[in-house]
């Protein structure tokens, strides 16, 4: 009924969820309680949120698109109490003003996939205000998110999200289960930030940096790759092997190697 209501607007990534098993599997795995704080980004025409609000006594939503705005308004006056509908855009959102009384929120979403990764970022900056995150993404980002070394989908993206989070993929979704079915595969995933951070980089700029290096181009050596940072039997006394590939080598060692290059 809702759906006739709004043409899907294709720059705002809006496929919406319309397979009603898969929004019962993605409650079960948010698993809302009512002293949990939820934010929703993208609430679109409120497939999720509907069950959201009645599970958990405070839900903070924010979407990019003013008529979907307008539809949630009106589709949930009355429940002002505890639901607050932000119009704007979740890439320049803040979050971390959301958390009161040190009570860090969940984070959920079927998200826009043309945004998924740079909002990903975007709330990796604001860790300490989160408590974990829920989305449905495209499946190959998923991938790269949950990968281990030696994966081909290890990479930057993996260890930059693993240097902040517990990633836990949870459920693969087929484009039958939204409205337009999108071209890609969807997975549900888990990222939960660390309590005790495992690594700590000294300078976090320069660990972005050494991660973005070592991968210039896959294929060629960490040794090759790393040559403008520094040498070959650097990478040695550190006790890391110059002739492995960037995806071969672990969050730890690339952490040991900013310190290194931190130190100095
Ligand atoms: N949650 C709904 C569902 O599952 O049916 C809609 C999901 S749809 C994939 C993505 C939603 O994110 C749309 O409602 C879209 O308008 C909204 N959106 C797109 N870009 C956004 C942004 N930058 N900030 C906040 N919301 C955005």
């Amino acid at each position: 009924m809702q759906q006739l209501q709004h043409q899907a607007r294709k720059r705002f990534g809006q496929n919406f969820l319309q397979d009603s098993i898969v929004i019962h599997q993605i409650l079960i795995s948010i698993a809302a309680k009512p002293e949990h704080h939820l934010v929703e980004i993208g609430p679109g025409l409120g497939a999720i949120t509907a069950h959201l609000l009645k599970a958990c006594d405070r839900l903070d939503v924010v979407e990019l698109d003013r008529d979907l705005v307008t539809i949630l308004q009106q589709q949930f006056s009355g429940y002002e109490a505890k639901l607050a509908i932000h119009q704007g855009d979740a890439l320049t959102f803040d979050f971390d003003a959301l958390a009161k009384d040190n009570q860090p929120i969940r984070v959920v979403g079927n998200l826009p996939y043309n945004i998924a990764t740079p909002l990903i970022f975007h709330l990796l900056a604001q860790t300490r205000a989160i408590a974990d995150m829920h989305f449905m993404m495209q499946r190959e980002v998923v991938q790269r998110l949950g990968a281990v070394p030696g994966q081909k989908h290890y990479g930057q993206l993996s260890i930059m999200v693993q240097y902040y989070c517990q990633v836990e993929i949870l459920f693969a979704v087929p484009p039958e289960a939204f409205k337009p079915k999108p071209k890609v595969n969807s997975t549900m995933v888990r990222l939960i930030p660390h309590q005790k951070p495992p690594w700590h980089a000294m300078d976090f700029s320069c660990f972005t940096m050494v991660v973005k290096t070592a991968f210039t181009q896959r294929r060629k050596t960490l040794g090759n790759n790393l040559k403008p940072l520094l040498d070959a039997m650097t990478l040695k006394h550190l006790g890391i092997d110059p002739e492995l590939r960037p995806e071969c080598l672990c969050v730890a060692k690339y952490v040991q190697i900013s310190n290194h290059l931190s130190m100095y």
